[in-house]
């Protein structure tokens, strides 16, 4: 499929958590915990916006009607709370934002204000998220192409969702509040890998200005992506770069799909504008059934099955233009939104334990007399079911013209799942709690030193500074560690930067490959890690099984895992002892190959010293030792082979 053709468009929006020492509108730290103290509940219920509609997207959320209850914890205060007003703005975040927006060449505004937007979710006390808008236009260069900038927000965190049951949800307010700044580009025509060195290059510039937080969910990438004759759909949650190309893919695929769907019943005589024009009570026809899944939908109280008659859809609904993308698939994931299983429709019927019968009791019943015709039958509690039969209709609707606007959510395996609605224009209107905020040329001035280089110049000072080969200088910049590499760096004596980069990069890399989790390693124990080996009271060939021991939980510090892995500190009188004993146990060996034995007797030293001294150290007495040992026997003649 050539994305030139379809006009198929990538907007990107990135949504990167800041390295600030204090949330955005109050001075709690931003800390992610998991213990909670105190505990309250909310519901929210959506109100006009001062233009007097309702946001759709709201109003969806709302039909759920869910209790939300609240986890407060020690990096949060009353204003996460929403029972006190927000406090000034958080200089060093906005500072950051008014730096990355110079590093895009964008148009900073002269004064900024406060925005309200309305999130009816429950990740907000308030029901709104505060927003920012800092700057405007701009642009990213990447390889030959120059990108537009839309816009760049500086904004709140929400907060963190705990548990989702389908009828209360539970968020953590130690997020809520936490400085994210939100870059959005310009939509532009491109293939799915020229997205990921977008991606890519957006990520850098931020990680450039070592303004911004690492680790898993620190930061998150948004997509919007349409096709011609399609809507702009928006894609959520995609965390990894190689899960963004697969997305892509996928989402052109879908798109397409749904046109070509759309064009199909378009081009069918009798698919006017009442698509669905009868609805029947089935229940009575299925009380009888085998079907497991229908009995167990009538299992739950006040269960009903509800039967529509889609018009002109026969053969439709199953129909597939792409693997495993059918609009039978797309009505299931709405419907789930609704607490609801799934739905069942002629074109895959009979099935599921559905026999013949019954399906002609519900064509009957329907008054389907033609293979044009489809229904599609819902079950579950019966407001339920009411309430998903009319997002069902509007969706069958949205078929006829091909993409509905949407927000979807990224899977781990790079599809994409309904998830809501897309929001409309209605839901921002100004917070009046915070007083708007002047920027002066002279704070402008003030930052310009602070703006991140481009990638080239900050990987040639990479590789001059550290030594480092060129991919490695990449890895570790383009790594979550990139800052701590650096303090670690210059603060060891005896470790070279290559040894420390590998290991927060591709021994990592392996680590969490194996199912690991690189998080429960902090900064804190890093840098433990790395002293404790210049001092050489641990190995270099200690470290991974260290951080093995803690990615396992097995040990809460480092000395807990030297003491795990029988790693016991060696004094340079036993490291001395232990070598003699070595040698003399080999002297057969010795004799025999006089100085080529020091590869056979270093891997026996190994074997008995590993994790307790370094090797380059164990392997520099052992040669000094036997150097000695064999100037001592060649001196005293005791060796025929002696050189003279
Ligand atoms: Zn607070």
């Amino acid at each position: 499929m050539d994305p030139e053709v379809i006009n198929f468009k990538v907007g990107f929006e990135i949504h990167q958590q800041l390295a600030t020492d204090s949330k955005l509108f109050c001075r709690c730290r931003p800390k992610e915990i998991d213990k909670y103290g105190e505990t309250f509940v909310r519901k929210l219920r959506p109100a006009q916006s001062e233009l007097g509609s309702y946001d759709p997207a709201a109003l969806f959320e709302f039909t759920k009607m869910r209790r939300i209850r609240y986890h407060a914890a020690a990096s949060s205060c009353l204003v996460e709370a929403d029972e006190e007003p927000p406090q000034d703005v958080d200089k060093g975040s906005l500072d950051t934002a008014l730096v990355i927006s110079l590093a895009l060449h964008s148009d900073i505004g002269d004064e900024l204000h406060v925005m309200r937007k309305i999130v009816i979710d429950g990740s907000n006390t308030g029901g709104f998220q505060r927003t920012i808008l800092v700057a405007n236009g701009g642009y990213l260069d990447v390889k030959e192409r120059r990108l537009k900038v839309q816009s760049i927000c500086l904004e709140e965190d929400a907060g963190k969702l705990i548990l989702d049951d389908g009828t209360v949800r539970e968020y953590g307010l130690d997020r809520l509040g936490v400085p994210l700044i939100e870059i959005a580009l310009e939509p532009v025509t491109c293939k799915p890998e020229e997205a990921m060195q977008i991606a890519l290059t957006l990520g850098r510039l931020l990680r450039g200005s070592k303004r911004i937080a690492r680790g898993l969910g620190s930061i998150r990438q948004d997509v919007n992506i349409s096709i011609d004759n399609g809507a702009v759909v928006e894609i959520k949650g995609v965390q990894r770069l190689d899960q963004l190309v697969k997305v892509i893919e996928y989402e052109m695929l879908r798109q397409q799909a749904l046109v070509t769907i759309a064009q199909k019943l378009r081009d069918r005589k009798g698919v006017d504008k009442q698509i669905v024009d009868r609805i029947e009570d089935v229940t009575d026809i299925l009380a009888e059934s085998s079907s497991k899944v229908v009995i167990n939908s009538l299992q739950e109280n006040n269960s009903v099955f509800k039967a529509i008659r889609v018009r002109g859809f026969g053969g439709m609904i199953g129909f597939e233009p792409y693997p495993d993308i059918r609009i039978g698939k797309q009505l299931s994931e709405l419907v789930r939104f609704y607490g609801l299983k799934g739905i069942f429709h002629s074109d895959e019927l009979p099935a599921y334990g559905i026999n013949s019968e019954e399906v002609q009791a519900i064509k009957n019943k329907l008054r389907i007399d033609s293979k044009m015709d489809a229904f599609v039958i819902l079950g579950g509690p019966s407001f339920k079911v009411d309430f998903a039969l009319e997002a069902i209709i509007q969706r069958l609707n949205m078929a006829l013209i091909g993409v509905p606007p949407e927000t979807r959510a990224a899977t781990f395996d790079g599809k994409t799942l309904f998830s809501r609605p897309r929001p409309g224009p209605a839901r921002m209107y100004p917070e009046t709690d915070v007083p708007s905020i002047p920027i002066t040329s002279s704070r402008i001035a003030s930052l310009s030193d602070k703006i991140p280089r481009s990638i080239d110049e900050i990987l040639s000072s990479l590789t001059k500074k550290y030594r480092l080969n060129k991919k490695l200088a990449e890895q570790i910049f383009d790594s979550d560690y990139f800052s701590i590499f650096e303090e670690i760096a210059v603060s060891v004596k005896d470790i070279s930067p290559t040894f420390i980069a590998s290991k927060l990069t591709e021994d990592m890399i392996n680590l969490e490959r194996r199912g690991l989790d690189r998080a429960v390693i902090t900064d804190e124990l890093l840098i433990d890690i790395f002293k404790k080996l210049d001092t050489g009271t641990i190995a270099k060939e200690s470290v991974i099984s260290i951080f093995e021991k803690l990615m396992k939980k097995e040990a809460g510090s480092v000395e807990d895992a030297k003491l795990a892995l029988g790693i016991t500190s060696i004094s340079d009188q036993e490291l001395d002892t232990a070598v003699e004993e070595v040698l003399k146990e080999n002297m057969s060996i010795i004799n025999e190959k006089r100085f080529e034995a020091v590869g056979i007797l270093m891997g026996r030293s190994m074997a008995v010293l590993r994790g307790r001294a370094d090797g380059h150290k164990i392997n520099s007495i052992l040669r000094k030792k036997l150097e000695d040992m064999l100037m001592r026997t060649s001196g005293s003649g005791a060796s025929p082979s002696a050189p003279a």
